[in-house]
């Protein structure tokens, strides 16, 4: 069984703000570089019980280096770096059994711990009218290549994100989100246990769950903070912008296509100053 870990930062044991994921202004960054190692492993190691014979584990954060390549689990590589294409699942593709989504959160705009969608400048993000975070992003591209998401990992409002468009899905809820920086967190024990025992009852049910039903084309909306950012993001050929709701319209006919177009999207929207 070919396993694919995607490991984002906010959603990880024991972070709760910004300090724990921003290595240029977090006093905890080290602490939770070494949480989010932690959490991998536990999952990794529990998969391993369950029947995987391949893991592929994708640092999904920011630059996406943030997992301690040295303390990673021995049976598992290490996809690190950017830019990557696909970014958070780059590398997924028809050949694994199942994907996990680690230390994930909420989407841009709803209650949860560290809630966004991919950077500062998303409002809303869309799939075919269907507003998505970034689980729901991630989901979607794994069921272009008929992967399951079977395993969730971050607080208790992205395990119900995420079960509104994967019913089925296990979900390992390592903290109860208080505020947008604030959770009640189980203890490093009880937080690795659950971990363990999702992703074991998570790939013992891998076959059940249904990969996200969808097929390409595709329409992709991305509606900005603002609307400098729309009209930069709308420099990429093929969009169409909404001027009446700050939306950019992109119709994808490939799952590469789609995410590269809304990673160039954002980088463009990046450069738009507001004042
Ligand atoms: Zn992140």
């Amino acid at each position: 069984m070919k396993v694919f870990l995607s490991v984002d930062m906010e959603g990880i044991s024991g972070i709760v703000d910004n300090t724990y994921i921003n290595p240029d202004a977090g006093v905890n960054y080290q602490r939770g570089r070494q949480f989010m190692t932690d959490d991998a492993n536990a999952v990794i190691e529990a998969a391993i019980e369950a029947g995987a014979t391949e893991i592929l584990v994708a640092d999904s954060h920011n630059t996406m280096n943030n997992i301690l390549w040295e303390s990673l689990h021995p049976k598992a590589q290490l996809l690190a770096g950017s830019p990557r294409d696909c970014s958070m699942v780059h590398g997924l593709d028809d050949s694994f059994d199942a994907a996990l989504f680690i230390g994930y959160h909420t989407r841009q705009g709803v209650p949860g711990v560290l809630s966004h969608t991919m950077s500062g400048v998303i409002r809303n993000l869309t799939i075919n009218g269907r507003l998505v975070g970034e689980f729901g992003f991630n989901a979607i591209y794994a069921g272009l290549y008929h992967v399951p998401v079977v395993m969730v990992s971050g607080d208790d409002l992205v395990a119900k994100e995420a079960r509104e468009l994967v019913p089925d899905i296990a979900t390992a809820v390592v903290k109860k989100a208080v505020s947008r920086t604030a959770a009640h967190c189980l203890s490093r024990g009880e937080a690795t246990a659950e971990l363990k025992k999702q992703t074991k009852l998570a790939l013992s049910k891998a076959k059940q769950i249904a990969p996200v039903q969808t097929a390409m084309p595709l329409e992709m909306g991305i509606q900005f903070s603002h609307t400098g950012q729309a009209e930069m993001a709308a420099i990429v050929p093929g969009s169409r912008y909404e001027t009446e709701t700050g939306t950019v319209y992109y119709t994808a006919h490939d799952p590469h296509d789609m995410y590269k177009t809304m990673r160039a999207m954002l980088n463009l929207a990046s450069e738009a100053e507001f004042f």
